[in-house]
């Protein structure tokens, strides 16, 4: 596919290597051999060979794929069939609880890279009058190794028509910010990717596809629910007598609420399990459970009404030891006979 050489091979850089110098590394050989930069023969070859191995990499990189919701990664064209495309814009995406509960639109802000609209994206501009080249300050030739050679930025002439574009540096991009609204599927999570076709670098020139947006999903804090896998955990503080007696209890949940029924128990904290009612399925990925923790509250100051109450249970309890605490009751057998 590469001729020959592996894809971190041609980018110069190891195999494990980070998005960060994935990109870096593609950057730098991309100025050197870009067609409009390189007038070598070979340069838009070897520009596209380059291309696809930054590609290739950063398929390779993007670790935690969603096989449901991404198309396949648009591998190197083998055989030059395949159009090309621009980069792939990375970018994070920070969503609530109640986003991964729920889905929807959400505005979302781009930090875009755009042709600019002053050189065409071409990093030079055309002048009326011809200027003195400031490579080679007019002489036409440059220092190179032990000799002269030809200046390439004038082609030996000296004198340039062209200039570098004053608005974006000679880069032919203008940083900027746009926003875009994006559909949000329920139960994305971590880690998780949202990719955009078409969003992403826009392409310098017509016979090349612009990059795909890839959108790194984060979840923010929340101060109730925890995340736990597909799990959800909460906490739910609950009167330790409606733990003793059971009953129906009220639950809070991203974006929403759900009763459950508890069975009459021990007034120690205990877990409750709900499978299906964590974050929503997606594709093969099923829905996880709510992990509810009981955690029992015993009254601060009772009142002298709950007093009375509390002595008449205490009498009740103790009516019928052995049969109601009988663990209580053994004890005071062997060490109150
Ligand atoms: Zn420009
Ligand atoms: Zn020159």
């Amino acid at each position: 596919m590469l001729k020959g050489l592996a894809a971190h091979d041609m980018l110069g850089i190891a195999a494990d290597a980070d998005a960060v110098s994935i990109k870096k590394a593609f950057r730098r050989l991309a100025m050197q051999w870009h067609p409009d930069r390189n007038a070598a023969p070979e340069a838009l070859e070897t520009f596209k060979r380059l291309r696809a191995a930054y590609v290739h990499m950063m398929g390779l990189h993007d670790g935690d794929r969603d096989d449901d919701e991404f198309e396949p990664d648009a591998e190197a064209p083998p055989s030059g069939h395949a159009q090309s495309r621009a980069a792939d814009h990375f970018q994070d995406l920070e969503l609530s609880l109640e986003e991964v509960f729920h889905g929807g639109e959400k505005s979302v802000w781009i930090e875009s890279q755009d042709s600019c609209e002053a050189c065409d994206g071409c990093g030079t501009i055309e002048l009326a009058h011809g200027r003195l080249c400031t490579s080679c300050h007019g002489s036409g030739r440059i220092r190179s190794g032990s000799g002269l050679a030809a200046c390439t930025d004038c082609d030996g002439r000296g004198y340039s028509k062209r200039a570098i574009c004053g608005e974006c540096d000679g880069s032919g991009k203008v940083g900027g910010r746009r926003t875009l609204s994006v559909r949000i599927p329920r139960g994305m999570l971590p880690g998780e990717e949202l990719r955009l076709e078409g969003e992403g670098e826009p392409s310098s020139d017509a016979a090349m596809l612009p990059g795909d947006l890839r959108l790194r999903i984060r979840i923010a804090p929340h101060p109730l629910f925890a995340l736990e896998g597909r799990d959800l955990l909460l906490r739910r503080p609950v009167s330790a007598f409606r733990m003793l007696a059971g009953g129906k209890l009220e639950v809070p949940l991203p974006g929403g609420r759900l009763q459950i029924d508890i069975a009459p128990g021990t007034a120690v904290a205990r877990e409750i399990r709900l499978e299906g009612a964590g974050v929503p399925a997606r594709g093969k990925r099923q829905a996880g459970a709510l992990r509810i923790t009981l955690e029992p509250q015993f009254p601060d100051e009772p009142s002298p009404e709950l007093c009375a109450l509390f002595r008449r249970l205490a009498e009740e309890v103790e009516h019928d030891l052995a049969r109601n605490v009988p663990s209580l009751d053994a004890w005071q057998r062997k060490w109150l006979p």
